[in-house]
């Protein structure tokens, strides 16, 4: 079984130094979104997708967030073109696990019709009713179909550390658990990926900026404001950090990362080998 760390998307909000707490006020930021690929013996495992073909060629109407984020518009960027340049083709991915269905982790499910996506209840009822004016900007059911193969899971099952969690695959070789970190989104999850050294947990949008979950926690003003605003529950949303902040303290074998800080991100690449693609 072999991990590969990806950069699905990159985005260029305004200010860096607002944003990103480094560089100029006028220069642009930098923001990934670090989705991992999994190459287990019965397939290839997805998780998140990043933006995928549909948005990144302009298939889909752009809305207002596409402009505002500074969306780089690449498909050679999509995941379901890394993979291709690897070897492999859209339907040998037959699993993908969000960590929610934000555009930005679900842009790339149009990409693999045959793949089952992994999900908890809560969220796909959030992205289906899409109640109020961040719903309907943070969700777009316009990436997937009424055919994509929802596949449903609870939210407790498990213990895994101090966090509640359920095997999302189970009888395959990868051990890969969604584990609820509510509040960015209704139903928002981490996903546990077991690796030869331990753990590594993708918390999503649990938290934008890797000092978030230092000792001495740091976020720049920009991040920090727009996760806020977009917070379906600010205070689970807060909550969940703490209790990262507790697991990573208290397990330094569990690697913790989040979807767009580029730091982790690189971090990861450069320890994987070969490096995956120039993204
Ligand atoms: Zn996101």
């Amino acid at each position: 079984m072999r991990i590969r760390h990806l950069n699905c998307a990159s985005m260029c909000p305004p200010s860096r130094r607002f944003v990103q707490g480094e560089g100029g006020w006028l220069e642009r930021g930098h923001i990934v979104c670090h989705c991992l690929l999994i190459e287990g013996r019965g397939g290839l495992i997805l998780i998140d997708t990043g933006l995928g073909s549909a948005l990144m060629e302009r298939r889909v109407p752009l809305h207002a967030d596409v402009k505002m984020l500074g969306v780089q518009l690449d498909p050679a960027c999509t995941a379901k073109a890394q993979i291709e340049a690897l070897g492999y083709q859209a339907a040998d991915v037959r699993d993908i696990v969000v960590t929610h269905l934000d555009f930005d982790h679900a842009g790339g499910l149009g990409d693999f019709p045959q793949a089952r996506i992994h999900v908890y209840g809560v969220e796909l009822d959030a992205a289906r009713a899409r109640r109020g004016f961040v719903e309907r900007s943070r969700y777009w059911p316009e990436l997937w179909s009424a055919d994509t193969r929802w596949l449903v899971h609870p939210e407790a099952g498990q213990r895994w550390f101090d966090f509640d969690a359920v095997r999302a695959l189970p009888g395959e070789d990868a051990e890969v658990l969604l584990v609820p970190l509510a509040g960015h989104t209704r139903g928002h999850a981490g996903v546990a990926v077991k690796n030869r050294d331990g753990w590594l947990l993708h918390c999503g949008d649990a938290y934008f900026f890797h000092t978030e979950i230092a000792v001495d926690p740091y976020c720049p003003a920009g991040l920090s404001l727009f996760q806020r605003l977009l917070a379906a529950d600010n205070r689970r949303r807060l909550h969940n950090q703490v209790r990262l902040q507790q697991l990573k303290r208290e397990h330094g074998d569990v690697e913790l990362f989040c979807a767009h800080c580029p730091h982790e991100l690189r971090a990861h690449q450069m320890r994987q080998q070969p490096a995956a693609g120039g993204h």
